[in-house]
């Protein structure tokens, strides 16, 4: 099976964004890669891929650089905040296959949560990339608060014209507790529905718009059994923290249920889901969501279950285009390769 490695670079952040609050402390997450980088080649096979992750990972270049030079992988993806991407020398570009920037949607909201002038710079970022002929992916990767109007800012990232992809996800459970079923069911549910109806209105006239999370769980419905949650965490992806942990999850770096292994001896578990989501009626779409958040339930049970409500809705939404969409592959209206979306091959994590 392709495994997808997101190798933690630095635990170090050039920002604050307001739902991360930046740098992790170095004795959690050191601030360069304290194993010996040979040691790599045991874990990840050429056919895996790896996604360069932080933290910012372009504050340690010196690493990247050299895993690029030694590890032999598929693809390299990097999740990068966009500041430093113009201090990257040239030919690093060449070796990455895909760039996930973070940004929120329109100007005001990402420097809300991100800072100022946050925006530019992401944008600019992207132009720059485009203007040295970087031919990869450029996926907008943005984090969705309440603040966030899902229709306003998907179709804003999308009518830049400078991303091959829009990803989300909600700011939920790694978050502290916000009114998020008011916001949900007034503001992202209807906007989702739009989005859903816009998606099918461009697929009927031959166009695939790039909405990760509603191409990757059509890809579920029609290519693909989920055999955990969505992101692969925990049995397809792993994480390589700086100091040689291995992760079931990138983010759960503190958490000890998380840690399946190290570089020396590889990975020594899988970590899965099991109820409420196994019994759950939409578990072959959402295999569970998100592991972390499974895992940790910081709004409790009650909060939990919100988020389900909120994720079954927007997937019944899905689910209520597919036969058309079906029709529109078998047609030759669109084709199967344009929708077909595996978040291994990005470090997308499909539902949001
Ligand atoms: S909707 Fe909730 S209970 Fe159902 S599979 Fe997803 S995370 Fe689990
Ligand atoms: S969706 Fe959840 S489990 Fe998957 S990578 Fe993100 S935080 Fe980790």
């Amino acid at each position: 099976m392709r495994r997808l490695w997101f190798i933690i670079l630095t635990g170090q952040c050039n920002l604050r964004c307001r739902y991360c609050g930046g740098s992790f402390p170095e004795s959690v997450v050191p601030y360069k890669v304290k194993y010996d980088i040979d040691q790599l080649r045991k874990i990840v096979h050429e056919r895996d891929n790896i996604c360069f992750y932080g933290g910012e990972p372009l504050l340690n270049l010196e690493d990247l650089a050299n895993i690029i030079m030694k590890i032999r992988a598929r693809r390299f993806i990097i999740q990068t905040n966009g500041i430093l991407v113009q201090n990257v020398p040239k030919w690093i570009w060449n070796f990455i296959d895909c760039v996930l920037l973070s940004i929120d949607g329109v100007e005001e909201i990402t420097d809300k949560y991100r800072g100022r002038g946050v925006y530019r710079r992401v944008i600019e970022a992207a132009r720059y990339l485009r203007k040295i002929g970087y031919n990869g992916e450029i996926i907008a990767r943005m984090t969705v608060t309440e603040d966030s109007d899902i229709y306003r800012d998907v179709t804003h990232l999308i009518s830049l014209g400078l991303f091959d992809k829009v990803h989300w996800q909600l700011n939920v459970i790694w978050y502290e507790r916000w009114e998020f079923e008011k916001w949900a069911w007034r503001s992202y549910l209807p906007g989702i529905k739009r989005l859903v109806k816009l998606f099918l209105d461009y697929a009927e006239r031959g166009i695939v718009l790039k909405i990760v999370p509603i191409t990757g769980v059509l890809t579920e419905i029609f290519f693909k059994d989920l055999k955990g949650v969505p992101c692969g965490a925990g049995y397809s992806a792993f994480a390589i923290n700086s100091d040689g942990r291995i992760l079931a999850c990138p983010i759960a770096v503190r958490e000890s249920w998380a840690v399946v292994g190290d570089v020396q001896s590889g990975v020594k578990k899988i970590v899965e889901v099991s109820e409420p989501c196994i019994s759950c009626s939409m578990f072959k779409l959402c295999g569970g969501r998100c592991l972390y958040a499974y895992y940790e339930r910081s709004w409790g049970e009650d909060g939990f279950s919100a988020v389900c409500e909120v994720t079954c809705e927007y997937l019944r939404y899905i689910v209520s285009i597919s036969e058309k969409v079906r029709e529109l592959i078998r047609s030759g209206v669109i084709k199967r390769e344009e929708l077909f979306q595996d978040g291994i091959e990005d470090s997308t994590e499909i539902i949001p």
